[in-house]
């Protein structure tokens, strides 16, 4: 059995140091609020590990590029980039128990136009040789292969949120 937990602590702080030793002028914030009682999930600890880390690079890139984009723009100055780690028992319709782990941002979000894409393999918005497309969908298949749902809710401008879901079978 996996602890999404410990999991998620790891991916984070591995994804934020990463970032960090490649390129001095990332700036970002990190919070876990990580739920005490998650019970540990039926799920291969380096495939979903994998499925985190793809996350959580994702949001410090985007909250790192609008960083970037508004040192020469009034409108956002004293902008605070963060990334929220969330886990949290959740309950499904039926009252089935679940997880469920989401990786939020305040970066620039996704627009419609785009989000259609995102789990596309080799769609990358990124510059060649910064990404390679697959982050996403290969979550996604990994999701999916775990039974459980990856889902994104996008606030143009303000940030988005990847949730992840997988009920527990009792
Ligand atoms: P890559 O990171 O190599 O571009 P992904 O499959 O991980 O590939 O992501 C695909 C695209 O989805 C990104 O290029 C970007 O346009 C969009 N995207 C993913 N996560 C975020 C995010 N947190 N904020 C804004 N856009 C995102
Ligand atoms: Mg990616």
């Amino acid at each position: 059995l996996t602890d999404l937990n410990a999991l998620a602590d790891e991916f984070v702080r591995l994804s934020y140091h990463g970032l960090r030793a490649k390129d001095k002028s990332f700036n970002a914030d990190f919070k876990l609020e990580l739920d005490p009682d998650l019970p540990k999930v039926n799920m291969v600890a380096p495939d979903i590990g994998r499925v985190i880390l793809n996350l959580v690079n994702n949001a410090f890139y985007a909250v790192n590029e609008k960083a970037k984009s508004g040192s020469d723009n009034q409108i956002d100055e004293g902008y605070q980039p963060e990334v929220t780690v969330k886990t949290t028992v959740i309950k499904s319709p039926s009252g089935d128990l679940g997880v469920e782990l989401s990786v939020k941002d305040n970066g620039n979000g996704i627009p419609d136009s785009v989000k259609k894409k995102i789990f596309q393999p080799f769609f990358t918005t990124k510059p060649t040789g910064s990404g390679t497309g697959l982050g996403l969908s290969l979550s996604y298949d990994i999701v999916k292969a775990h039974g459980g749902e990856l889902k994104v809710e996008s606030m143009e401008g303000l940030g988005c949120k990847f949730i992840v879901q997988f009920l527990l079978i009792a």
